[in-house]
Order: structure tokens, then C-alpha cells, then sequence
């Protein structure tokens, strides 16, 4: 599992708890790398905190603020799973999802999830993005209703390959795909924001 935060100290805690509590439900494996974003807050220190008590845990420290998508990278780099797991930091995603996800992938290279109940201010994120939606799906010929999603598992050959820079995360199942990568869709549960601020 791989979640770049940036300044989330309110969250970090709780998000910690929720996943230990699904992944250690799964009959596999795991690690969770936390990339620290630059954080200006005690978010680095929470996460040195759970990574010293937590053999599961790998801590990425980021020099600076280089945004998601260089956070991603970093935490794809270091991983070693078959599986990997994205995900935001804010408690805006389940990871109850995350045992949908392993089991959609199978039949997949790249699932993404779709938050098709969000649980954000319409003008300012929800109707830029069903614009975005409907425009990279249309560029690019893959239909995702949810491009923006963090929320998302890819096969360990996937990453492998990606060179990732500027804001590209979001693309990943649009140039995979490209590739003839096979990218799916699964509803997600999406959560608002309650601790911390959008970024
Ligand atoms: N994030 C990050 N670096 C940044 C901006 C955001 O690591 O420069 C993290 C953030 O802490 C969160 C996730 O990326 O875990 C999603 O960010 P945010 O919640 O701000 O985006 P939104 O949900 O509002 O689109
Ligand atoms: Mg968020």
C-alpha cells in the first residue's frame, strides 16, 4: 500500500488503525509505505513514531513538497508487493475497499476505483472533475469515470515500467492502457474530509 502524505497530522493515527485493521484481516502479506510530502507539520514524526513499532510500516521522508505524483513514484520505487495499492492519506478513502480491489484485479493490470457517491463541494471539486472525466476519457479512448481517484491497484509489471513526472498520476490507466495494459472500474466508498485541508 502506497500513500504520499502532506500535512496530515490529524489523520495519520487513524488512518493507520483502520488499515491494520483490513489488512491484517487479508490472508497476505503486506507493506505500507507512507511518503511524507515535505510535511511542515508533525505528520513525519506520527509516521516515525508507527514505523519504530510496526515492522510492516516503511517510512519515506520527501526533502520537500514535490506534489502526489512524485510521492507515488518514491513509494513505487521502494515497494515489493505483486499488488500495489494507492491511496490518500486524509481518511477520504475506505480501506475496506482495498479487499474489492485484490479481488477485481485478478481479472485486471490496473483497477481503478470510482467515487460514485462523492462527498465533495459540487462547484469547486465535483463539476471540474466529471468536465475532466469526460475530456481525458475522450482524449485519451479510455472511458474511467473517475480519473481522479487515488484509490487504485496495479499490477507489480505496471508499475514497473512508468516514468512518472509532473502531475501524471492521474493518467497512469490512460497511458498504461496504451500499452495494452487492462484497465477496470470498481465503485468505491468515498468519505469527505472532516480533519486537515484539501491540497
Ligand atoms: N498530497 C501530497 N502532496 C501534495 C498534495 C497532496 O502528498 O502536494 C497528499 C495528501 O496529503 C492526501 C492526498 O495526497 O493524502 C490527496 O490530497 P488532497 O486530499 O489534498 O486532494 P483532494 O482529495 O482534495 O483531491
Ligand atoms: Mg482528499
Amino acid at each position: 500500500i502506497v500513500i504520499p502524505l502532506y500535512n496530515e497530522e490529524e489523520n495519520v493515527t487513524i488512518l493507520h488503525e483502520n488499515l491494520k485493521k483490513v489488512l491484517n484481516a487479508l490472508d497476505t502479506d503486506y507493506e505500507i509505505i507512507y511518503v511524507d510530502d515535505g510535511s511542515i507539520d508533525r505528520t513525519l514524526n506520527i509516521l516515525e513514531d508507527i514505523q519504530r513499532s510496526d515492522k510492516e510500516v516503511i517510512v519515506i521522508s520527501l526533502r520537500r513538497n514535490f506534489g502526489q505524483t512524485a510521492a507515488f513514484a518514491a513509494g513505487f520505487d521502494l515497494s515489493k508487493g505483486d499488488i500495489v495499492i494507492t491511496m490518500d492519506g486524509d481518511l477520504q478513502n475506505d480501506p475496506m475497499d482495498i479487499p474489492r480491489l485484490i479481488d477485481a484485479i485478478k481479472d485486471y493490470d490496473i483497477v481503478s476505483g470510482w467515487r460514485k457517491k462523492r462527498k465533495d463541494p459540487f462547484f469547486t471539486r465535483r463539476l471540474p472533475s466529471i468536465i475532466a472525466n469526460w475530456l481525458i476519457s475522450k482524449v485519451t479512448g479510455v472511458k474511467l469515470h473517475d480519473y481522479g481517484c487515488s484509490l487504485k491497484a496495479y499490477r507489480r509489471e505496471v508499475i514497473k515500467n512508468l516514468k512518472l513526472y509532473g502531475e501524471m498520476h492521474r493518467f497512469i490507466p490512460a497511458v498504461a492502457s496504451w500499452y495494452g495494459v487492462k484497465v477496470g472500474e470498481i465503485e468505491t466508498t468515498p468519505h469527505p474530509r472532516l480533519r486537515g485541508k484539501s491540497k
